[in-house]
Parts: C-alpha cells; sequence; structure tokens
C-alpha cells in the first residue's frame, strides 16, 4: 500500500534508497529496528516488477532460511552462501532477515511481496486498545508473600484465607487456584499464593509486573535471614513496596525488635522507629494481627493509587496453569486491565480461544472478572506458561493468526536472552545509548569480601553509566541468583564461589553472564575495563567435568588420593586446572596431581565411572567434596 500523497515513482525511489541503506542496516538484529523497517520496508511492493508478481512469494516475518529459499525456488545452501557474503551466518532453521531476503529475492528476479497486512505481535497492537482512551477506576491491591523457609508465608496466606474468605463469599468451596480475594470492609484484596521470590522473579523475568504489594514474613523466634535479605532485594529490584510481617508473635523466643533492628541495617526501617516501612506484628497461628495487616495494605494501596480501566478487552497475566483430567487445560489468571467474560476469545503465549468458563477461586462459577480478580479460565487448547499475557482480542481468526505466528517464531528463532548485557558487549551498549546502568549480583564466599566488593564497585560509576549492586550476598551462586540478574539485565560476580550446575544451566538459557573471579582486584579492573571499551580477550573457562569424593584413602607414597564418582563430563589429564569445591566455595584451586582407574594411571575417566583422584599440593580432600576440571577458551572481547 503507498503512502498517500506518494506518487509511484517516488515510492519506488524511495525504496531503492532503502535497498542501498541496507549495507548499514544489516549489522543490527531486526528486533532493535522495529521503527525502520516499519519505515522501510513494512509495505507492499510497488508496480515495478522484473516479473509479474506471482502469488507465493509472500514473505512473512519468522520466515527461516529453509522456507525462504523453498518460497524463491532457490536451494537453502546457496541462499546461506549469500548470506555469508552480506556477513550473516545463518543457519538453514534461523530466521531469515527481510531486509537480506528482498536483495536476495530481488538478484533472482523476484519481487516478495512483503504486504502490508500486520502479522503477530503487530498485529495484536492493532487490535487492542490503547490506553490513551482509558476510563480509570482504583481496583484492589495484588499482594505476595515473602520470606525465609519457615517462616510461616503458608501459614500466613492460609489463616488470612480461612478468617477472611467466608466473609463474603457464602457457600463457595474453597479451592485451591493459586490465589484469591478477601473482602475487608468492604474492600478488597488480591493475594497471589506463589510463595517464593523465584516465582515472583521468574514472572517479572517474562515481563509480567504483578505485585502491587510484597509482604515479607519475618519469624520473630528466628529474625532476619538469608532468604529474608534475598527477598527484600528481588522485591526492591521490581521497585515493589514492602510491608513486614513479623510473624509467631506468640513464640515464647518471639523478639520483635531484635527483627525490627535486623532489618534497618537492610534498609527497612519501621514507621515507630521513624522510619517509613510498615512492620505489623501477626501470629498466623493464633490469627492476631491480621486485621491490622490488612488495614495496612489497604492504606499502602491508597497511597499508590492503583487503577485499572474495567471497560475494555481485558488483560492479565497466566498465575498458574495445569492439565485437569477431566477438565483439560485450566489456567488460573489475574486480571489486570478490562473485564474478562464468559465467551471472550483470547490469546496467551501460542495459544488461542474461547473463555468456556470463568471460575472463581471460592470454586462458584461467574460471569465475568475485572481488574485484579484470579478467575481459573477453562476453555485453553494448551497449558500456557505462568507469566504468559492473556489478552482478549475481537475475533477468532485474529487471535488464531497471533498465536500461530508465536509459535511458528518459537520454533524457528532462538529465544535465548541474547538482548542482555554481557561485559564483553558493555561497552558497545553504553555507547549504543541502551546501557545507562550497570546492574550487579555479588555473590561471594565470606560476608567481608561481599561487603569490599559492594563498596568498590560503585565506585566506579561513570557520568555515562550507573553501577549498581541489586544483591549480595554469602555463598554458591545459585538459580534464584540468576533470575534476579535475567530479571534485572544484571551481570553475576562470583568471588571465590562457583555457581550451582542448575544455575548454570539457567544462566545459558537466559544468556546471563556469570563472572568469577578470586581477587577483587580483577573483578574491578576487567568491570573498569569493559566500561572503557578496553577488557581483554576473554579467557573463558569451559567446565570439562566433574567428580564427587565419595571416600578419601592416604597413601604414604602420594599423599591424599579421593576415590571419586564422575557425575557429568570428563576428567582428564589434558585440564588446565582442577578445583575442589565445598558447598559450592572454592577450597583449592590447583593442578590435578593423578589420574587412576584402579590401579592404573589413566588419560581420563568419563562420567559414570569411579577413579582416584589426587590434586597436586592439596591434602585437605574431605568426601562430598566436588573436583572440577576445567578449561580455559580464549574468546575476543566484541565491542
Ligand atoms: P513457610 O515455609 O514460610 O511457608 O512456613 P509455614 O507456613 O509452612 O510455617 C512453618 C512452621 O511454622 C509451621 O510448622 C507452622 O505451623 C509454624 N508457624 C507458622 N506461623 C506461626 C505462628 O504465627 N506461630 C507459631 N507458633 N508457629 C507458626
Amino acid at each position: 500500500m503507498r503512502k498517500p500523497g506518494r506518487t509511484r515513482e517516488e515510492e519506488e525511489l524511495r525504496l531503492r534508497e532503502d535497498a542501498a541503506r541496507w549495507q548499514d542496516l544489516r549489522a543490527i538484529p531486526l528486533h532493535q529496528r522495529r521503527d525502520d523497517r516499519s519505515k522501510h520496508v513494512h509495505h507492499s511492493a510497488p508496480g515495478e516488477v522484473t516479473k509479474p508478481r506471482r502469488k507465493g512469494f509472500k514473505f512473512t516475518a519468522g520466515m527461516t532460511v529453509k522456507e525462504f529459499a523453498e518460497l524463491i525456488g532457490q536451494r537453502p545452501a546457496d541462499i546461506m552462501r549469500k548470506l555469508m557474503d552480506m556477513g550473516q551466518m545463518l543457519t538453514f532453521n534461523q530466521t531469515m532477515n527481510v531486509d537480506a531476503a528482498v536483495i536476495i529475492a530481488e538478484e533472482n528476479g523476484i519481487k516478495l511481496d512483503l504486504s502490508t497486512e500486520k502479522v503477530g505481535e503487530e498485529l495484536l497492537e492493532s487490535v487492542v486498545q490503547t490506553e490513551e482512551d482509558a476510563q480509570l477506576e482504583s481496583r484492589p491491591p495484588v499482594v505476595t508473600i515473602m520470606g525465609h523457609v519457615d517462616h510461616g508465608k503458608t501459614s500466613l496466606l492460609d489463616a488470612i484465607r480461612q478468617t477472611k474468605v467466608a466473609e463474603g463469599e457464602a457457600g463457595g468451596i474453597t479451592q485451591h487456584i493459586g490465589a484469591y480475594t478477601v473482602a475487608v470492609r468492604g474492600k478488597q484484596v488480591t493475594f497471589l499464593d506463589t510463595p517464593g521470590h523465584e516465582a515472583f522473579t521468574a514472572m517479572r523475568g517474562r515481563g509480567a509486573k504483578i505485585t502491587d504489594i510484597v509482604i515479607l514474613v519475618v519469624a520473630a523466634d528466628d529474625g532476619v535471614m538469608p532468604q529474608t535479605i534475598e527477598a527484600i532485594n528481588h522485591a526492591r529490584a521490581a521497585s515493589v513496596p514492602i510491608i513486614v510481617a513479623i510473624n509467631k508473635i506468640d513464640k515464647p523466643g518471639a523478639n520483635a525488635d531484635r527483627v525490627k533492628n535486623a532489618l534497618s541495617e537492610h534498609g527497612l526501617i519501621s514507621e515507630s522507629w521513624g522510619g517509613d516501612t510498615i512492620m505489623v506484628e501477626v501470629s498466623a497461628k493464633e490469627k492476631t494481627g491480621l486485621d491490622t495487616l490488612l488495614e495496612m495494605i489497604l492504606l499502602q494501596s491508597e497511597v499508590l493509587e492503583l487503577k485499572a480501566d474495567p471497560h475494555r478487552m481485558a488483560k492479565g497475566v497466566v498465575v498458574e496453569a495445569k492439565l485437569e483430567r477431566g477438565r483439560g487445560p485450566v489456567a488460573t489468571v489475574l486480571v489486570q486491565s478490562g473485564t474478562l467474560r464468559v465467551g471472550d476469545v483470547f490469546v496467551v503465549g501460542v495459544f488461542s480461544g474461547k473463555v468456556r468458563a470463568l471460575i472463581a477461586h471460592t470454586g462458584a462459577k461467574v460471569l465475568a472478572a475485572g481488574p485484579s480478580i484470579p478467575v481459573e479460565v477453562a476453555g485453553l487448547p494448551g497449558v500456557p506458561s505462568a507469566g504468559d499475557v492473556f489478552q482478549v482480542v475481537k475475533d477468532e481468526r485474529v487471535a488464531r493468526e497471533i498465536a500461530e505466528d508465536r509459535a511458528h517464531k518459537q520454533r524457528t528463532t532462538d529465544l535465548s536472552g541474547s538482548a542482555k548485557v554481557t561485559l564483553d558487549d558493555l561497552f558497545a551498549k553504553i555507547k549504543e545509548g541502551s546501557v545507562k546502568e550497570l546492574a550487579l549480583v555479588i555473590k561471594s564466599d565470606v560476608q567481608g569480601s561481599a561487603e569490599a566488593l559492594t563498596a568498590s564497585v560503585e565506585k566506579l560509576a561513570t557520568a555515562a553509566v550507573k553501577l549498581r549492586v541489586i544483591h549480595s550476598g554469602v555463598g554458591g551462586i545459585t538459580e534464584s541468583d540468576v533470575l534476579l540478574a535475567a530479571a534485572s539485565n544484571a551481570i553475576v560476580i562470583g568471588f571465590n564461589v562457583r555457581p550451582e550446575p542448575k544455575a548454570l544451566a539457567l544462566a545459558e538459557q537466559q544468556g546471563v553472564d556469570i563472572r568469577q573471579y578470586t581477587i577483587i582486584y580483577d573483578a574491578m579492573t576487567e568491570i573498569k575495563a569493559a566500561m572503557e571499551g578496553l577488557l581483554e580477550p576473554t579467557l573463558k573457562e569451559r567446565i570439562l567435568g566433574r567428580a564427587e569424593v565419595r571416600q578419601v584413602f592416604t597413601v604414604s607414597k602420594s599423599g591424599v588420593i579421593a576415590g571419586a564418582y564422575v557425575v557429568d563430563g570428563t576428567i582428564t589429564r589434558a585440564a588446565v586446572g582442577v578445583r575442589v569445591l565445598r558447598d559450592n566455595v572454592v577450597a583449592y584451586e590447583g593442578k590435578l596431581g593423578s589420574l587412576r582407574r584402579f590401579k592404573d594411571d589413566v588419560r581420563e575417566v568419563q562420567q559414570g565411572y569411579e577413579c582416584g583422584i589426587s590434586v597436586e599440593n592439596f591434602n585437605d580432600i574431605k568426601a562430598g567434596d566436588i573436583i572440577e576440571a576445567y578449561a580455559i577458551d580464549k574468546i575476543a572481547a566484541k565491542l
């Protein structure tokens, strides 16, 4: 379609210029160029075609190299070669860049039909209402409970549910749907039943901001614990206000002041002490203090002025989803704006469908649910993921198209978070202006070094980039750390500690950069160099294998031999070094001494086999230790 006011000739000229400009554009990934794309190529091809335009040359976003080759009747290998000439290394199954497709097609005398028909997310954007004409009305607050294990998160949720749910809603059988709403003095409060900051941050990492207030539960007899601090940092990173519930106040050893004191060290100062954090003493067991807690939640939500438009087509987030026998896939959706009704057509993740039934947390069937109300939705063709956006659209065809487009993209494109910041590309991102703040998660072996590193790192800030430590703690790098980093686009710095294998896998999947150091100075130098674009080629470590020490023998001649079992990879003599880990903390780093199977020296031992290992100059190996063998690869810094 031509833009109004343009002649065909002008349009053609512009297209040619666009093709020339492609040279400059091609280096930038498509997703960073949305505007350019819509400006330059998202209109149908003009009249001048070398061959009459045939049906079937319709290029759709997300097409793979292979599909594109089929479309224009070429061999995929030839297309790949052409792409290579253009500086794009793509495999058969990777997504074809629109600009490259236009040029290659043109070389073959084919005019691609890029047509103005919107697809996928653009189509979705065009069918949902904008915020401009919103008729905002106040909505209930959505609350998530966090805290250290055993401090009473579940008990508190249950206590509130038992005392409050029955009050307003008669007759319903309470069922578990992952969220519930209670009425307090005619006002509603929604509780999300996803205890644990991992769930909270995992959802945020997927772009879903669903919580207005975090209730931080701290047991009065136990005080501030590591997960309490983690929860504080996760809530802060998400900019969600915290209300503290000091629980188990009924216990003889309870000491609320000690809790307040410890919390003040983490920046949460009680209102009663002149600070601005609301702290309420409760007992989930005796059900005391619950009313005060609820009142404080209402008070806080008034301050937040929470509003949404109940009159539009509903949009929400999946809180929980499962396949239920006899009922098929069901999802608990928290409506965020608009009103969800039975019969509404929707898209959620890669699925589309029509709401067959809505069930409230009480188990009662309802016809509609407004903002901040959780409901169970039946009528899905599959099970979506927690954190997926649930969007109502007008017609079924549109819903189906959007879902299909997403499914197609999911199959073809690499969904890993490649847009995340790494130390290697920090400088480029600073220059590009896309990074103004470098967020860090710091883990170390002892509290002292975590503090020292935090203090020194914050001093590295420049006029162009701020440095912010969003979480620092003691111990190995966990999945929770990686989730937090992924959701906050942060880099994880490990000081004398190692990532747990699961955390490492998650980091790889999410594209989170984990950096490990044993000397504070090294960490500082590298961050500084990265900020100035002077990062040396990175020496990237590659884990070759890990063996678990089962038994330890002392042999007079050769010192201590660890009887170990290779849990993954291969332990090999070719390893540059080995590391002894105790609870994910590095106990020793050095060289492999000997490697044996039975009495024989061997070159390598693979996963699933037992072996005898000694570490040069280190005799303090204990049963339960992990011996990790690694190689070091040299990787040039990308600037
Ligand atoms: P969560 O791990 O944070 O979900 O903690 P739970 O709710 O499972 O509670 C852990 C333990 O603390 C359970 O044995 C509860 O019965 C107990 N508990 C929870 N709240 C209270 C309370 O207010 N007073 C007392 N005395 N015990 C409590």
